[in-house]
């Protein structure tokens, strides 16, 4: 018998250096016990896997199967993956295609739970504020089912990357100082600060969103679980909500039809009753201190126009003027856009214009404020008011004025010379189209070039506009 310990639950890759060794050997999966620290077991020898210089290949498939597999909590998951491997070196290259196989079925049945695992981490983890002589940190508890706090840390890294935070699990802790990155033991739920004003920002959230007309429990549960509902502050009011909706419903049907434009838009309280989602939401990024870009603007500039429009606008970030007004696209960039809708056929009111960061970020000269370009944690970090703003106001078709606002639509780095132009699928059926910022035009110093590269943009936001109006006649590629 071998026995091969493990460094901890989820090891990957002392997993994968036993494996090769085991499989180069041609050991049987019978003979191998998988444990994990100091897990003991009485049959167990402790006699370590034979070093090999060996080397051979495995489908891609199988390494994407098993990293993600070894991180369920399944004692058996070692001993799965290895017969996996064992069977594929043994005359089964083909074995992941057959679904049908038990072992197959089984691995990809856990990866699915993984992965299920993984998604409601990143949609349930909710940060409380906490402030003392250090500073203020963010801390948030949960429970996964599996062992993915280690895998899923980047994700929240890049989401929150000019944020102190640590997420607590009963495993193990991940901890962020918004340069390195640190694991530490398990924690309990008691660890976890009193109740901030975020609690209350998710309920008033929550509550603004939830739709009584279009209340499905089934799919309310499948999508959040009763088991997360302790560490959501939004679920306390779901109980009230739920038994609501029908008496709401009925009152929404004997309500006279309204039409919601931008001229009756107001920016309640976040406690008033008759405040829209939309207004709900501005009124939360008033408040953001998710980045440190808040700190020398002058105020959140948040988006506007119609809501529910067909087309959204989405530029790179206030600049001086906008900072000052507290209004999108209203300075000399703005100026050139109005120009440029006012020839592609567009009416800057039947359209939402927001950016992809809220607060102006520059740096100042004399008395002059340059603007400077957002870095990519801090588009990271505001893209979660954008992705608010495109679930309420559901636009069609979302055009990207420049790479930053490409990069926080599309998640990665857009070079506009080659994407502009062509509709690019969003995930929900939406869809993006990429051209340059208005700033861009301001900026060349070739009248020639200038008129060019206008015309250019012109064109461009025609084929918005017939894209919105038709969803036709443009060229398609992945996001
Ligand atoms: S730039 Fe965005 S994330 Fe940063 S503080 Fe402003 S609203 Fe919040």
């Amino acid at each position: 018998m071998t026995t091969v310990r493990l460094g901890f639950a989820a090891d990957w890759a002392g997993f994968r250096a036993a494996a090769r060794n085991l499989a180069a050997a041609g050991a049987r999966p019978e003979t191998i016990t998988w444990l994990v620290g100091e897990e003991a077991n009485l049959f167990a020898d402790d006699t370590p896997p034979p070093p090999s210089e060996a080397s051979f290949t495995v489908p891609r498939r199988y390494v994407d199967l098993a990293e993600t597999v070894i991180m369920a909590r399944d004692p058996e998951r070692f001993a799965l993956l290895y017969g996996l491997l064992y069977r594929i070196r043994h005359g089964e290259s083909g074995l992941l295609q057959d679904a049908a196989d038990p072992a197959v079925h089984r691995a990809m049945m856990l990866a699915h739970a993984v992965r299920r695992d993984i998604h409601k981490m990143r949609a349930f983890v909710r940060f409380r504020e906490v402030s003392d002589d250090g500073g203020t940190r963010h801390v948030a508890w949960f429970e996964p089912d599996h062992h993915i706090v280690e895998a899923n840390a980047p994700f929240f890294v890049r989401r929150f990357a000019t944020l102190a935070w640590s997420i607590l699990t009963p495993e193990r802790s991940v901890h962020w100082d918004a340069e390195r990155l640190r694991l530490g033991p398990g924690a309990s739920r008691a660890d976890l600060p009193e109740d901030d004003r975020f609690a209350e920002c998710w309920q008033v959230y929550y509550r603004a969103i939830f739709n009584p007309a279009r209340l499905k429990i089934s799919a309310m549960l499948s999508e959040m679980p009763r088991k997360y509902w302790k560490n959501l502050p939004e679920a306390r009011d779901i109980p009230a909500l739920i038994a609501a909706a029908g008496a709401r419903t009925e009152g929404m049907l004997a309500a006279p039809a309204t039409t919601p434009r931008l001229a009756r838009i107001r920016a309640p309280a976040a406690d008033d009753a008759q405040a829209t989602p939309w207004a709900i939401l501005k009124n939360q990024a008033q408040v953001c201190r998710n980045c440190p870009l808040w700190e020398h603007a002058t105020q959140t500039v948040f988006g506007e126009g119609e809501i529910g429009a067909a087309i959204m606008l989405v530029g790179e970030q206030p600049g001086d003027q906008e900072d000052l007004a507290g209004r999108p696209f209203i300075g000399p960039a703005g100026q050139v856009l109005d120009h440029a809708l006012r020839a592609a056929g567009l009416e800057r009111s039947a359209l939402y214009i927001t950016n992809a960061v809220k607060h102006f970020k520059f740096e100042p000269r004399g008395r002059r404020r340059i603007h400077q370009k957002p870095n990519d944690a801090e588009i990271e970090v505001c893209r979660f008011w954008l992705d608010q703003e495109r679930e309420l106001i559901e636009p069609r078709l979302t055009v990207a004025l420049g790479a930053t606002a490409g990069r926080a639509l599309l998640g990665r780095a857009v070079t506009i010379s080659r994407e502009r132009g062509r509709l690019i699928d969003l995930p929900g059926g939406a869809r993006a189209l990429i051209t340059v910022h208005p700033s861009y035009l301001l900026r060349l110093s070739d009248a020639a070039a200038k008129r060019r590269e206008y015309a250019a943009f012109v064109r461009d936001l025609r084929l918005a506009a017939e894209m919105a109006a038709t969803g036709m006649g443009l060229q398609h590629s992945e996001p």
